[in-house]
């Protein structure tokens, strides 16, 4: 075995080393040159370690992935076999590999029953990449060439591709770089708390679902391909949709015959107390992207389930899918993937978030709505997402300029968690191993943070 390389040089030489080589993701070089980064050097369970030897809890597990917790034997038992007996070999040119083989098997077997295909990548933007070839290419085979236009909503995010930031809709993402792409539009997102509290939820689910309907008659429907939607948009804000969303969604896809993408990147795997976030919410997808939760991020992996309506096209009609990538079914990420699904079925993790820590971290929002700096806090599953606010009687905001969601987030650094901010909406998915005792701590570390932050800010 190697030694740590962790230990073999100081937190300070460690920063001076990343700020001349490593230019970090979705990151202000400037300000992380200044601060220095937070190098993280272990992981157990729900908990990580930083170089300096303290204790976080993991409230966003990694980015969204680890689903299982750090240090799950079984996982790295799996990995390191496989990387022995074959590392790689292609899914190219007539090859597979048993590893791949049975990760699309099991697939086949957890994912809604439409889908017996899967096509994979080796992140969740390469997988919506796949998507935006995939749909086109359908309604190319079915004779509807003109059906090219993919409706995204505003404030989603589909990753940071050309085509996964161009369906993501991150106004500062399309800022950069031209996008988005043509042939990629984007409607409001169902956001009850910032522009529907005048309606119930009820109503406003449907009303914003038929923003939709608007759009497709604004286009023509004979021209899109499909629509494309987190089940709850992560990354935005952890911004829970009513539940008559999305099945008026369906009916408007339905209706005008425009094919219906589910992107699971987060929700899926069990995050939301089901299999899958369609699942929680009622819609049945004719593609589902997935990712993250997979191989709960032990190693990348990302995919397409493709409905049998469009695998029997492309397999009967399509000829060569002139489309792939060189880490498509990768064999150590595939057994990585296998391991981790059996992992979540013998755990119950499913079942344990629907039924026991999903309703505890419900509760426990429920109970930090009585705080004076919470306009509102929703769960969905082990998602939360609070909102801070200057005036809770009316949901006045704080002036963005204040940044009082990194204030915060500084006081969960400083204090031992990890809890992310967009913008001052504080937002958690910790890893679904999280006991209930855990859930209570989190509470507690949660409300200690939002006591701080409001000591600054009142
Ligand atoms: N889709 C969703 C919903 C995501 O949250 C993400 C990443 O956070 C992606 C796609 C992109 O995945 P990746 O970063 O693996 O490319």
């Amino acid at each position: 075995m190697n030694a740590d390389i962790s230990s073999s040089r100081s937190t300070r030489d460690w920063q001076a080393a990343d700020a001349a080589h490593f230019l970090h993701p979705f990151t202000d070089f400037q300000s992380l040159a200044r601060k220095g980064a937070r190098i993280i050097t272990r992981g157990e369970n729900v908990y990580l370690w930083d170089s300096d030897g303290h204790r976080i809890f993991d409230a966003m597990s990694g980015l969204w992935c680890v689903n299982v917790g750090y240090g799950q034997q079984a996982l790295i038992d799996a990995a390191a076999r496989q990387m022995q007996q074959l590392p790689f070999y292609n899914a190219f040119f007539q090859t597979a590999t048993p590893p791949a083989i049975q990760l699309a098997e099991l697939l086949a077997e957890v994912t809604p029953p439409q889908f017996q295909h899967v096509f994979f990548s080796g992140s969740g933007s390469e997988g919506n990449d796949t998507v935006v070839r995939m749909v086109r290419r359908y309604w190319d085979l079915l004779g509807q060439p003109e059906r090219q236009v993919i409706v995204s909503r505003k404030n989603a995010y589909h990753g940071s591709t050309m085509a996964g930031a161009s369906l993501g809709g991150m106004a500062a993402m399309h800022a950069q770089g031209g996008l988005p792409i043509p042939g990629i539009v984007h409607i409001e997102q169902p956001h009850w708390y910032q522009v529907g509290r005048e309606m119930t939820p009820e109503a406003f689910g449907v009303h914003a679902a038929g923003w939709l309907e608007e759009k497709l008659l604004e286009l023509g429907p004979e021209k899109v391909a499909a629509f494309i939607g987190e089940p709850v948009q992560g990354a935005g804000g952890v911004i829970v949709p009513p539940d008559s969303y999305w099945p008026e969604i369906q009916r408007i896809c339905d209706k005008y015959g425009v094919l219906l993408v589910s992107d699971e990147v987060i929700c899926g795997f069990g995050r939301t107390g089901h299999w899958f976030g369609c699942e929680r919410f009622g819609s049945r997808p004719d593609l589902m992207t997935f990712a993250k939760g997979v191989t709960s991020g032990y190693v990348p992996l990302g995919g397409v389930m493709v409905g049998e309506r469009i695998a029997k096209v492309l397999i009967e009609q399509g000829g060569e899918f002139e489309h792939g990538y060189t880490y498509s079914g990768h064999p150590v990420a595939c057994v990585v993937g296998v391991e981790n699904i059996r992992l979540i079925q013998q755990l119950k993790l499913v079942e344990r978030v629907r039924d026991e820590t999903g309703p505890r971290l419900a509760k426990l929002y429920a109970s930090l709505r009585d705080h004076p700096l919470v306009g509102h806090a929703e769960t969905c599953g082990l998602m939360g997402a609070i909102q801070l606010v200057k005036d809770k009687s009316d949901g006045t905001l704080f002036p963005s300029e204040l940044e009082v969601g990194m204030v915060c987030r500084g006081h969960c650094f400083g204090n031992g968690l990890i809890m992310r901010a967009v913008g001052d909406r504080m937002i958690v998915a910790p890893p679904l191993v999280t006991t209930a005792e855990q859930i209570d701590e989190l509470g507690r570390l949660i409300a200690m943070c939002l006591d701080k932050t409001w000591a600054d800010v009142k």
